[in-house]
């Protein structure tokens, strides 16, 4: 595989519930200034990290003076906003770095043989081995939580082969 850095995923698509016309995928983001630039060319900068069950994220917000004036104000803000909020996890760039090739005969192939090879035994290290979600922290950690599983997965292989042979 050409790309063996990249890791071959589903897409997870996550719904934009804002009620307002203005869109998440309205407002760009400048990577040189760290920052989301509405349809106004009005900027929404970086404020603070917030914690949730699925992720660290890190919220953009627009200045309140300057929506108070806008002329778009009621497609992009609901009625008990006074300025424009935008989160993004703090990982966003490297998920969007290994969907880079999403669609591609390359990204097919490779979810194929996930599909054929991989989901089962994932599915079963989820339910059985705890992997829904790591309890121990740090990359060391959570590697040594899949070694350990990989290596009771096996384990059991091992044992039935022999059984049955
Ligand atoms: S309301 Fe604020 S964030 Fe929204 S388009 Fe107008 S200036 Fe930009």
């Amino acid at each position: 595989m050409k790309n063996a850095e990249l890791c071959y995923t589903f897409k997870k698509e996550i719904a934009d519930s804002s009620k307002t016309e203005y869109k998440r995928e309205d407002f760009n983001y400048n990577f040189e200034t760290d920052e989301f630039v509405c349809p106004q060319g009005k900027p929404l900068k970086f404020r603070c990290l917030q914690r949730f069950e699925s992720g660290i994220y890190r919220e953009y917000r627009s200045e309140p003076k300057t929506c108070r004036n806008c002329p778009n104000r009621e497609k992009c803000l609901a009625p008990s906003q006074n300025s424009r909020r935008i989160k993004i996890n703090i990982f966003q760039n490297i998920v969007d770095k290994h969907h880079s090739l999403d669609g591609s005969l390359e990204y097919n192939e490779a979810l194929r043989k996930r599909q054929i090879w991989c989901e089962g035994t994932f599915a079963n290290q989820k339910s059985q081995h705890n992997l829904k979600q790591l309890f121990r922290r740090g990359l060391k950690a959570a590697t040594d939580h899949c070694l350990l599983s990989a290596c009771a997965i096996n384990l059991k292989r091992l044992i039935k082969g022999t059984v049955a042979a």
